[in-house]
């Protein structure tokens, strides 16, 4: 493999007359970006700052050997929906584990809510709230594809399912603000459906919560579930770096850029182009970023963190409710007000001391995570932006609560709180996992309200990151419409079906 130099004088392209496409940041979106690319006659090179590719999807043994534990993302619903990975062969050299449960809520010691994929099976165990849970999310799950079209998108864009959109949107009301706290009555529904609304990490009830929550609540009834790899998320990377480096493609490991300015990414002039898989604030070193593109950036917030810990346990999760047993997703939250007050305290700077967690354990259904007998749980809470705070004891004690005789499970532990994740992802300023905070106002302003804000005004610049739409969660999107963008600009052909044909 050839050396990247950083710092050289540029040249116009390679030495073999290929354009030359830099992407820096390995992450689904940079991968998504480099495999368009490196398909579309790019010479790629992409330049990770962490010793191992993957950004969010990356699976490493970081407790013991034999544990197999997701840095970041565990569970991929709008993976499996994603027009890029479909296109892209996703669906056949990933193995995807499909759960007959979604995802579920402890509301009490021994008393859950589930989500199963089947939406009646999920609305017989809700009771009274079976016909309003199924009127909510039975018509979004039946047109899932209207739904990812949308919420898989730039907002400043006239969705094609039109009539799915409308019925998103009527249904952000009732979930989004306090008007609609009566359309569920039981405390079953009501929690199941607040544990979903809080993966935006935004005060509940929000209207961004709602559009977060409702897309993947919709996700959990469609037929591609809450899916995720088996062997962990570095499949996902894997898959991504071996069209990659079948199309001439290669990865760089352990260059950080900290420096538009000293970076040789080649001459846009002829056509050479530089992808940010990063924070968006990087393009700020640009020589020429123009003024008023700078106080855009600078104006693009992050917001609340999260703090994780994975840990090796000696057997499963001994839930009090057993139903639990196989839901690779757990909402540990409690009932919807304990489930709202945790995520508002950290709205108000301050971490709940019963925190709403959110815990995967992928090894009830993935012998491939954990030695025989073993298992991994994947677990995080939401802090405040930088909070130094350890989570280990505030999620042991938590999940204690609904586990009793968990604590004495766990044999090895490894956390991560959010002022170190930095360090491993510098697009993760302050802990951020979302590539920035996701209120309503920057579900438009990402990082600005633009029909391409993956372009920069900086010729051959271009975002591609969960900064840009459709902003976080692992499906390439942001990266396939930042090369998008980038192909059409040089009158490339530039659809899914011309990338990958
Ligand atoms: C703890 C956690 C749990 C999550 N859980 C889920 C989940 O279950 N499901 C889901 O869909 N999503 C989840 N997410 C979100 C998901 O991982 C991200 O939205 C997604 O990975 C964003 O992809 P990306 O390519 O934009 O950025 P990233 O995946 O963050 O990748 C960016 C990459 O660029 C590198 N980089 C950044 N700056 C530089 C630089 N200056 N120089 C060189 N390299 C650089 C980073 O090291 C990193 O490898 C989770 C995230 C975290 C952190």
């Amino acid at each position: 493999m050839k050396s990247y130099a950083l710092g050289r004088p540029a040249r116009r392209t390679c030495d073999n007359g290929r354009v030359r496409a830099t992407v820096v940041g390995s992450g689904p979106n940079g991968l998504a970006a480099a495999v368009a690319l490196a398909r579309s006659g790019y010479e790629v090179t992409v330049l990770e700052a962490a010793d191992h590719a993957g950004g969010g999807v990356a699976t490493t043994e970081m407790t013991l050997p034999g544990f197999r534990h997701d840095v970041c993302s565990a569970v991929h619903p709008i993976a499996l929906t994603s027009p890029f990975f479909r296109a892209a062969g996703l669906m056949d050299t990933v193995d995807w584990i499909v759960p007959e449960i979604s995802y579920a809520q402890t509301i009490a010691p021994g008393r859950s809510a589930i989500a199963w994929r089947d939406i009646e099976r999920t609305a017989a165990g809700l009771g009274a709230d079976g016909t309003a849970w199924r009127r909510m999310l039975g018509p979004l799950a039946k047109r899932i594809g209207g739904v990812v079209d949308f919420t898989g998108n730039n907002m400043v864009r006239v969705p094609r399912d039109l009539l799915t959109t409308i019925r998103f949107a009527l249904r952000m009301l009732p979930t989004g603000t306090p008007l609609g706290r009566s359309v569920l009555r039981t405390e079953e529904a009501q929690a199941l459906l607040t544990g979903v609304l809080a993966h935006a990490n935004t005060p509940l009830p929000s209207l961004a919560g709602a559009a977060a929550g409702l897309m993947l609540a919709a996700h959990g009834h469609a037929e591609t579930g809450w899916g995720y790899p088996r062997g962990g998320a570095q499949s996902i990377a894997d898959a991504l770096i071996a069209d990659l480096t079948a199309h001439g493609g290669r990865v760089v490991t352990g260059e950080h850029v900290r420096d538009l300015a000293s970076l040789d990414w080649g001459d846009p002039a002829s056509g050479d182009v530089l992808m940010l898989d990063t924070s968006p604030k990087l393009a700020l070193t640009h020589p020429d970023v123009p003024s008023s593109y700078a106080r855009a950036l600078d104006r693009y917030a992050y917001g609340p963190a999260a703090a994780k810990v994975d840990f090796a346990l000696d057997g499963p999760v001994p839930w009090a409710d057993e139903a639990l047993a196989l839901s690779p997703t757990v909402h540990v939250g409690g009932t919807r007000a304990e489930t709202e007050a945790s995520e508002n305290a950290v709205a108000r700077g301050r971490i709940s001391k019963a925190p709403y967690v959110l815990a995967v354990q992928p090894s009830v259904l993935d012998a491939t995570r954990a030695p025989e007998g073993k298992q991994v749980l994947w677990a995080y809470i939401h802090v405040p932006n930088g909070s130094p705070v350890d989570p280990t004891e505030l999620i042991t004690a938590q999940i204690e609560r609904f586990a009793p005789g968990f604590r004495d499970r766990v044999i090895a532990s490894h956390s991560v709180p959010a002022n170190a994740r930095e360090a491993e992802n510098p697009a993760a300023l302050g802990g951020d996992v979302l590539g920035g905070a996701f209120t309503l106002m920057q579900a438009f302003r990402r990082p600005v309200i633009s029909p391409a804000p993956w372009r920069t005004p900086m010729r051959g610049v271009y975002l591609a990151s969960a900064s840009t739409p459709p902003g976080p969660g692992v499906n390439g999107m942001a990266g396939w419409f930042a090369a998008r963008t980038a192909l059409r600009d040089r009158g490339m052909p530039s659809t899914l079906s011309h990338v990958f044909a």
